[in-house]
């Protein structure tokens, strides 16, 4: 996926300003950058939560233009493309676990019931699950609620899976647990995009590094390239020293 020109404002505030980057395809791409920097508003206008102004985005085959009114059959085609998983996974609470995770395939995409619950259960082994299948969200401990979140979002067969966060809330202990699960699909080459303040984990994971400070990119390239800034930008420097 690609954006071009984004610029997106709160009031005054400008949020994201002219971004372009290319977030690619079957690669793991890790944004990193400081509290209030326009990480999360970035992650949500490619999902369409929030709605910039201004920027061209390309996902698959659709073509988004910011300037332009984006119809609802627009945003449903971007949103099939693009699962988000959330810091407070967003699970049913009424639903079970199995149930969560049909919901959108038997909902949404209109699959056969009886087959969404086979690849649900086969998704929920994926993430080491299986067992919790008729559990309810709060019987589930954090990680875990996180994992089933992920096996939803997979349900979708996204081309992209949009992470804010995702073991933010968890503990260190808990969070192993997503952090695997991601590593998995990761090496899968399933397309992810992933937003975190856990630089050690970004650096196992990322393909790509985008560094994002003050609503602009600061740095997109290689995590190699990222981390080894010895002679590299001293604000990148002075951010990885602080986060480590
Ligand atoms: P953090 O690391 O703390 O999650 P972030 O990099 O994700 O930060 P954003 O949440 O994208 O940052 O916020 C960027 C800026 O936009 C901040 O100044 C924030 O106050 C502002 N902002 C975000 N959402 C809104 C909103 N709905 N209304 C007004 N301002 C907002
Ligand atoms: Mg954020």
């Amino acid at each position: 996926m690609q954006l071009q020109g984004l610029n997106k404002t709160f009031g005054s505030n400008r949020v994201l300003q002219d971004i372009t980057v290319e977030l690619p395809e079957k690669a793991t791409t890790v944004i990193v950058g400081p509290s209030g920097s326009g990480k999360s508003t970035l992650l949500r206008s490619l999902n369409l939560l929030e709605r910039p102004e201004s920027g061209l985005y390309q996902v698959a085959d659709l073509n988004i233009d910011f300037s332009k009114k984006i119809s609802s059959k627009q945003v449903l085609d971007v949103r099939k493309k693009t699962g988000m998983v959330f810091q407070d996974y967003n699970l049913f609470p009424h639903k079970t676990v199995l149930q969560n995770v049909i919901e959108g395939p038997v909902q949404v995409l209109k699959q056969d019931k009886n087959a969404a619950t086979k690849e649900a259960y086969e998704l929920l082994d994926k993430v080491g699950l299986k067992e919790k299948a008729d559990f309810y969200p709060d019987q589930l401990s954090g990680g875990q609620a996180q994992r089933v979140a992920i096996a939803r979002s997979l349900a979708m067969h996204p081309e992209y899976i949009l992470l804010d966060e995702p073991t933010s809330a968890l503990d260190p202990e808990l969070e192993a647990e997503v952090l695997k699960v991601l590593a998995d699909l990761a090496n899968e080459k399933q397309s992810l995009i992933i937003v975190t303040h856990n630089l050690f984990f970004a650096r196992q994971i990322a393909s790509k590094i985008v560094f994002v400070e003050d609503g602009q990119i600061i740095f997109d390239g290689s995590s190699q390239e990222f981390f080894d800034q010895r002679q590299g930008n001293p604000r990148i420097h002075d951010f990885i020293s602080s986060m480590s």
